[in-house]
């Protein structure tokens, strides 16, 4: 049944009144389903109102009643899991088990948020000068934006929006058009949780919604997820107008394989985080170096029959190993970087182009891929696929294998394999990348620690979630006080602690 969705401002969903919509496809029947409202810069700017008006009372409210909203909103959520799910799944592509994941991820970092009294208490010195005490405090920047990519439409709003809240901000999601039906529905929930109307909105729409938030000297911070360039032009034009900001980019995350690694275990582990989720996660490996021709042929023979046997079905299914890409257009850009490869020389060991479900031959499959013979200077290698392709790029040695991510344009995530401890330790101190996993394929950091990667992965200096988080969304304020009993006489000299 088609469905519309408009925009949710002051605690209530509203329609979109630009005339302009985006197609909201079903990536398993290659259908639309549905359609999303584009805002105009005035209803962008009607939300700015909603939550600004909602900051004072929001930052006032003490800690422990704001993670009180935090613990209800965690249990609404997941009571509402299975229909979160298949909603998120349905406009995806992702199959349910990993969709459950996609809102999974995104309420451990609820769970953390809940923690915010202790997460947001601020440091004191008594006595650090005669009669001088100084303590800070941590406190909200006020209505901050978060911008999110299609790939994780629930975890990735919840890591921005949960620490936000939390440290007494309020906010705006400008979700991916591509499917919006999820954090709509997680707005819903917050207000059901007590969230005060305006504390969370939603706008949904394109660069015209994304430039009225850069643009509006209310919104002080914006948080970015999604592709390299955008998350670019974000970082530089909000820091151009003063405002915080962090902008989370693209990704080509490579697998090390040194010889004595468990190759049974490599396989399985590698499977997964290439072809899981159709290779639609920015911490999929879309790269796996084999070091020394021994470790690659034994690779390359225990990895063509499982992708070759690669169980693809429609999204809703629970037992296959991934869904359908999300549009057409991004498979059919996913197939073009296939040519790519094969014509920058890459041997094509088993090819997935011609992949269709039978029963949904419109829908936007496609089946795995494996290239061998990457390397730098071919720009299938160099850029982002983010597609069901699994790239080989050989090393020769363990140098040349910590070189090969270290020198690559993006940071996000690494990972080696193998059963020597002293060599994956030189390897994480040595990588020139933001999150390593040593024998873990996709080394998403857990809430309390911090996710983000390095060079054209990530523009700014904070991280998401953990202390990071709590970070970007307060600032900090210190006080030195001295209550004399007597009137003092004036100092002209720099006062010193001495
Ligand atoms: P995208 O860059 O196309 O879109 C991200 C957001 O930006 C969406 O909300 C979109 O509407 C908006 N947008 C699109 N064009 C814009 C423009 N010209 N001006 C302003 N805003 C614009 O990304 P996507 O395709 O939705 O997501 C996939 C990308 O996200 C991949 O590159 C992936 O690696 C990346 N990603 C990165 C991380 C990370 O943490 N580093 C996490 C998830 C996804």
């Amino acid at each position: 049944m088609a469905y519309e969705h408009g925009h949710f401002i002051s605690g209530k969903r509203v329609s979109g009144g630009s005339g302009r919509f985006g197609d909201i496809y079903n990536p398993t029947t290659g259908e639309v389903q549905g359609k999303v409202a584009f805002a105009t810069k005035a209803e962008v700017g009607k939300a700015i109102d909603a939550a600004e008006k909602a900051f004072p009372a929001w930052a006032a409210t003490n800690p422990q009643r704001r993670a009180r909203v935090l613990f209800k909103f965690k249990d609404l959520v997941e009571k509402d899991i299975d229909n979160l799910a298949r909603m998120l799944s349905s406009e995806h592509g992702k199959i349910l088990p990993d969709a459950r994941g996609d809102v999974q991820r995104g309420l451990e970092v609820i769970e953390f948020a809940c923690g915010i009294p202790h997460l947001q208490k601020g440091e004191y010195t008594e006595s650090a000068g005669a009669g001088i005490d100084v303590y800070s405090m941590r406190q909200p920047i006020g209505v901050g934006a978060g911008i999110t990519p299609f790939n994780f439409p629930a975890m990735i709003p919840m890591w921005m929006f949960g620490v936000a809240i939390a440290c007494g901000n309020t906010f705006i999601i400008k979700p991916s058009e591509k499917d919006p039906s999820t954090p709509m529905r997680l707005a819903e929930l917050m207000m059901a949780a007590g969230a005060p109307e305006g504390v969370l909105n939603v706008v949904n729409g394109d660069k015209e919604a994304v430039d009225a938030l850069i643009e509006d000297p209310r919104v002080k911070a914006l948080s970015f997820v999604g592709s390299s360039d955008i998350a670019n032009y974000i970082y530089a034009e909000g820091c151009k107008r003063g405002k915080r900001v962090q902008a989370f980019g693209g990704a080509k995350n490579h697998m090390i394989v040194l010889p004595d690694a468990d190759m049974e275990n490599v396989v399985n582990q590698l499977v997964g985080s290439a072809f899981g989720s159709a290779g639609e996660r920015c911490m999929a490996t879309p790269v796996v170096v084999p070091v020394g021709d021994d470790t690659a042929a034994t690779l390359i023979d225990m990895l063509r029959p499982r992708v070759e046997s690669l169980r693809i079905g429609p999204s809703f299914s629970e037992d296959s190993d991934l869904g359908p890409l999300v549009t057409g257009a991004h498979r059919a850009r996913v197939k073009k970087y296939i040519d790519m490869a094969i014509g920058e020389g890459q041997e094509l060991i088993v090819d997935g182009r011609d992949f269709r479900l039978q029963g949904y031959e419109n829908g936007f499959f496609l089946g795995g891929t494996l290239l061998d013979g990457a390397k730098p200077g071919h720009t299938s290698y160099h850029e982002e696929i983010f597609g069901p392709v699994l790239q080989i790029a050989r090393a020769k040695n363990f140098d040349e294998a910590v070189a090969l991510p270290s020198n690559h344009q993006y940071g996000n995530g690494v990972a080696i394999f193998t059963r020597n401890g002293a060599a994956a330790r030189e390897f994480a101190q040595r990588v020139n990348v933001g999150m390593v996993g040593v024998n873990v394929p996709i080394p998403v950091p857990i809430a309390y620690h911090t996710f983000g990667g390095w060079k054209r992965s990530s523009f700014g200096d904070t991280n998401q979630h953990g202390p990071e988080g709590v970070r970007f969304w307060t600032k900090i304020k210190t006080v030195t006080q001295r209550w004399p009993e007597d009137v003092q006489g004036s100092e002209f000299v720099i006062p010193t602690m001495g």
